[in-house]
């Protein structure tokens, strides 16, 4: 059997996995120039690098706490003890060098398509054909794990599964990387969840196996500012963003030597679904995503490993 996987974060990879594991030959298609999705990482120009996804990821559940320390094990995770204000429960953990690392590590084995944008799926006899600009190609099973807004939008709103997926709501996050000279004072400060516009701050450097001598942030804005501010031009989102990093790092705008934007139209669920995933009666096409279960990578592992087995237990 032949499966498609459109998206390889952390839920078309999970999937993948147990796919291939079971025997059945899978392709992940991603749009992206590597594997990771929102487990992303960012290479400035000077060799710096910022994690301007997801900053951590821990687990509340064993199956996911497994993995974590299989990959810690395989040098693809550290663990991260990110300091004051932090609020999680369970060890925190980064991916090596950055979090894409953890993508690549679970990409190991998998044939990855990426900087393959999926246009079009539709039903043909013989199945599924998933078409990459003028190239088609046909197969026994497809499942989507894009942000439900991007399956609707790839599926169409009269698509029957895309009655379920628009009760899910997802917020946007403007996040700005900045850097700045000099570490010293700032150790206490590697982590905050600071009042007004900016809902984290995080010193990438604060992080083990990073390096360099320059001060690394990560500011996330709230969702009231990223929803107010989304369209605007990601160079005066920047402009926007320096200040309030400043004002909580006691600094000035014109001491940063790099800052740029970026906009996660899709950052999280603000409203999942409560259900693993989503399939066709046919149990043919599937639809998984973190939005299926909440809005972390342990959410999106869930619903990907969660496809897989009903595509396994249904398929053979
Ligand atoms: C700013 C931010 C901070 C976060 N912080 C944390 C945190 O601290 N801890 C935590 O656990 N989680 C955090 N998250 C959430 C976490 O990153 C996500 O829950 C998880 O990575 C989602 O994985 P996914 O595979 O479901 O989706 P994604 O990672 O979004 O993967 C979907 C993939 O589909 C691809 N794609 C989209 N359209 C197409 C197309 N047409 N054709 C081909 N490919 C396509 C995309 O390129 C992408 O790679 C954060 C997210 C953001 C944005």
């Amino acid at each position: 059997m032949r499966v498609a996987i459109v998206g390889a974060g952390i839920t078309g990879l999970a999937c993948a996995r147990d796919l291939v594991a079971a025997g059945l030959e899978v392709v992940v298609f991603d749009k992206g120039r590597g594997v990771g999705g929102r487990l992303a990482t960012r290479r400035a120009e000077g060799g710096f690098q910022f994690d301007h996804g997801a900053s951590q990821v821990s687990a509340t559940g064993a199956p996911f706490a497994a993995l974590l320390k299989e990959a810690e094990a395989a040098g693809a995770l550290a663990r991260w003890e990110p300091g004051a204000g932090t609020s999680n429960a369970s060890p925190s953990f980064v991916g090596l060098p950055g979090m894409s690392g953890f993508a690549r590590y679970l990409a190991q084995g998998i044939d990855v398509r990426v900087g393959s944008t999926i246009g079009t799926v539709d039903r043909v006899d013989a199945g599924w054909r998933v078409t990459v600009g003028d190239h088609s190609e046909t197969f026994d099973r497809v499942v989507l794990t894009l942000p439900a807004p991007q399956i609707i939008r790839l599926l169409g709103t009269t698509h029957p599964l895309c009655k379920e997926v628009s009760g899910v709501q997802m917020s946007p996050c403007l996040t700005l990387m900045a850097a700045f000279a000099g570490q010293g004072h700032v150790q206490d400060q590697k982590f905050a969840q600071p009042p007004g516009d900016l809902d984290l701050i995080t010193l990438g450097n604060s992080k083990p196996g990073r390096q360099g001598d320059l001060q690394l942030w990560v500011a996330h804005a709230n969702a009231d500012f990223s929803n107010r501010h989304l369209d605007q031009e990601l160079p005066d989102i920047a402009q926007m963003m320096l200040p309030l990093l400043c004002d909580h790092l006691g600094r000035k705008p014109a001491e940063a030597l790099h800052a740029v934007a970026h906009r996660w139209r899709y950052a999280r669920a603000s409203r999942p679904l409560g259900l693993p995933f989503l399939s066709d009666r046919s149990g043919q096409m599937y639809l998984g995503g973190d939005w299926c279960l909440g809005n972390t990578a342990e959410a999106g592992w869930t619903s990907g490993r969660a496809v897989a087995a009903d595509l396994l237990a249904l398929g053979r």
